[in-house]
């Protein structure tokens, strides 16, 4: 899910996700970012497959690497299809009070959503420049695995909500878009042609 880009450091963050890496030492060198996915790639409307236990040393290797993308984007979180692997894996981070919450969601399965709903503006990293608002459960129940094996169920709502519900729809291959009506929906991946066929054209 795309960020607002507010009080953004890149630097600092790229800094804290290598030390989540390796040990917090600050001369590590910076990550490099992966390429993210763009709107139509056909990835980004397939269902990823689950994390298996053998996939432990991908898992380790992409985790850091997706974090230092989404920081840098900026976003808020960012599934692992977005970025070309086909798992059931996602981060997130609110930065709540500015300061880096980072969340690993292996296998992550919504159990259960209230019958309110919450209307809220969302943007993608793989739809650039693109917002609309989208209505869905105000609150979530989520089960996952985190990256240490450790099974976990919380609970979220407002924007946390919505984000959980935005990145494990990208595992299942449904866009933010995917929630509007269809005359919405097409003149958003209109405009995105349009300013992709204008970029390529410039
Ligand atoms: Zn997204």
């Amino acid at each position: 899910m795309q960020g607002d880009g507010a009080g953004v450091d890149p630097v600092g963050r790229h800094r804290y996700i290598a030390g989540m890496a390796a040990d917090a030492d600050p001369a590590l060198p910076i990550l490099p970012t992966l390429p993210i996915l763009v709107v139509p790639e056909p990835l980004l409307k397939a269902r990823a497959r689950r994390v298996q236990p053998g996939d432990g040393a991908l898992i380790r290797d992409l985790v850091p690497r997706m974090f230092a993308t989404m920081y840098q984007a900026p976003g808020i979180g960012l599934a692992a299809p977005q970025v070309g692997v086909d798992l059931r894996l996602a981060v997130v981070d609110l930065m709540p009070g500015e300061k880096p919450a980072p969340l690993v969601l292996i296998n992550p399965e919504i159990l259960a959503v209230s019958e309110e709903t919450a209307t809220r503006e969302e943007g993608c990293l793989s739809l650039p420049g693109q917002y609309a608002d989208v209505t869905r459960p105000a609150r979530v129940k989520l089960r996952y695995v985190d990256p240490e094996g450790a099974g976990h169920e919380i609970e979220a709502e407002g924007l946390f909500a919505a984000c959980l519900q935005h990145e494990v729809d990208h595992l299942d291959g449904v866009l933010f878009v995917d929630h509007l009506s269809p005359l919405k929906r097409n003149m958003i991946l209109r405009r995105l042609a349009k300013e992709r066929r204008l970029k390529e054209a410039g």
